[in-house]
């Protein structure tokens, strides 16, 4: 049984029409010789709206309780997607089946908002595919050891498919969206970016945590842990896409793949706190637990024994953070806590920068050429990354994809 993962995100499931089309795309598949899993997002912006009913009774669901209803209500988009979805097939004459999370054996921790899939017991799904129905399974969403419903975070139905094509062994996870693939900047900010046709995994983890928004870095995260090929292509038309794969060596000599801005974070301060072992630990611990991804860490230079330390979380986990940094910025006597929304990520990626120490100077003059000022910096062996101004971060897209050449094909990507 050759099995391969097909995953439709919110706004090409969000009306009647584009439902059937999806319908219609995955019928043609089956009929290609596949075993069928499809994996849907809640319609359009389903997820958005509910969240917002619940904010309506309960503002910041902070206790473990309020979680778990929480998500129990979030689950819900994505369990009406399924089975209309399921519907549009079987209209079309295909025998089709829809799973929730939890018929779909999909087992997670218990951390609710913000779960991760700890196994996956595929043996309904393969006994569906097996009876030659296309296996429906909703996204975003999976069980607790005690039955209660959890969900894997915002984006989180690429993460479902991926981990589901890793459990099944499929030959690969098509993820089809309203974009055609990872391009070298956003092409509604940069009409010159191109369309990347492959990246590496490391590549692809970089772009998308560093604010591409086409792919969720876990989902990436898993393919690359089990070697399985991710697709990302158009739901509306039949161009080829970006693969995500293992590396090739061709694509050695390529410095820089894209230029990505993530103007979703914001950057926090804990003034003034002792420089001593164990106070970093202990700020990064707190915020790890509760699965806020700190980035940009800067401890600046120490005066008379006190250290500022700042950082970068998604503007998304501010409100928790905050709740978790208060009580530990009093108990170390800080001067408090400043955090500044206004400000923005740039970056650029490539598997070429550890080999090219000319690429950070080019990039730092190109920003200064425009008149942008850096707030900081940080880099890995594929990324540097720099804090602006959230106003400048279109202009720094702009002028860092012609500073590196990126709207020019250079072939054998
Ligand atoms: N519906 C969920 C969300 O909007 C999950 C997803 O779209 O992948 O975040
Ligand atoms: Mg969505």
């Amino acid at each position: 049984m050759k099995i391969v993962v097909h995953k439709y995100g919110g706004s090409s499931v969000a009306t009647p029409a584009r439902m059937q089309q999806v319908a219609r795309r995955v019928v043609a598949a089956k009929g290609a010789g596949y075993a069928l899993v499809v994996v849907t997002s809640a319609r359009g912006d389903r997820t958005d709206r509910l969240i917002e009913l619940a904010r309506q009774v309960i503002p910041q669901p902070r206790r473990t309780e309020a979680k778990g209803e929480y998500d129990a209500l979030l689950a819900t988009g994505e369990k009406e997607a399924v089975a209309l979805l399921a519907l549009a097939i079987i209209a079309r004459g295909q025998s089709a089946v829809s799973f929730t999370g939890a018929q779909a054996g999909i087992r997670t921790d218990e951390v609710h908002t913000k779960a991760r899939i700890i196994r996956i017991k595929a043996e309904p799904i393969r006994a569906a595919l097996q009876a030659g129905q296309i296996v429906v399974v909703a996204g975003f969403q999976g069980t607790d050891g005690g039955g209660r419903t959890t969900t894997l975070g915002r984006g989180g139905s690429d993460i479902t498919a991926v981990a589901l094509a890793a459990a099944l062994g499929a030959e690969r996870c098509e993820i089809c969206k309203d974009v055609e693939g990872f391009y070298t900047a956003n092409p509604k900010l940069v009409p010159q970016a191109r369309k990347l046709p492959r990246l590496s995994y490391d590549e692809a983890m970089e772009l998308a945590s560093l604010g591409a928004e086409v792919t969720h870095p876990r989902a990436v995260e898993i393919a690359r842990r089990h070697r399985l090929p991710i697709l990302l292509r158009s739901s509306f038309n039949e161009h080829e896409g970006t693969w995500i794969k293992e590396e090739t060596a061709m694509e050695n000599g390529q410095d820089i793949r894209g230029v990505v801005c993530d103007k979703g974070e914001v950057k926090i301060a804990i003034l003034e706190v002792p420089d001593r072992p164990g106070v970093a630990a202990e700020i990064f611990s707190a915020l790890g637990e509760a699965r806020i991804r700190a980035d940009m860490i800067i401890q600046n230079l120490s005066r008379r024994g006190i250290n500022d330390i700042s950082f970068t979380i998604a503007q998304d986990d501010l409100p928790e953070a905050l709740s978790v940094l208060e009580p530990i910025a009093r108990r170390l006597d800080s001067q408090g806590i400043s955090y500044d929304e206004a400000t923005a990520k740039v970056s650029i990626v490539g598997g070429g920068i550890a080999s090219s120490p000319e690429i950070a100077g080019q990039m730092f003059t190109a920003l200064a050429e425009a008149g942008i000022n850096i707030a900081s910096i940080s880099t890995s062996e594929i990324r540097i990354s720099c804090l602006i101004a959230q106003a400048e971060a279109d202009r720094a897209v702009a002028a860092l994809h012609s500073c590196f050449g990126l709207g020019q094909s250079k072939g054998g990507g």
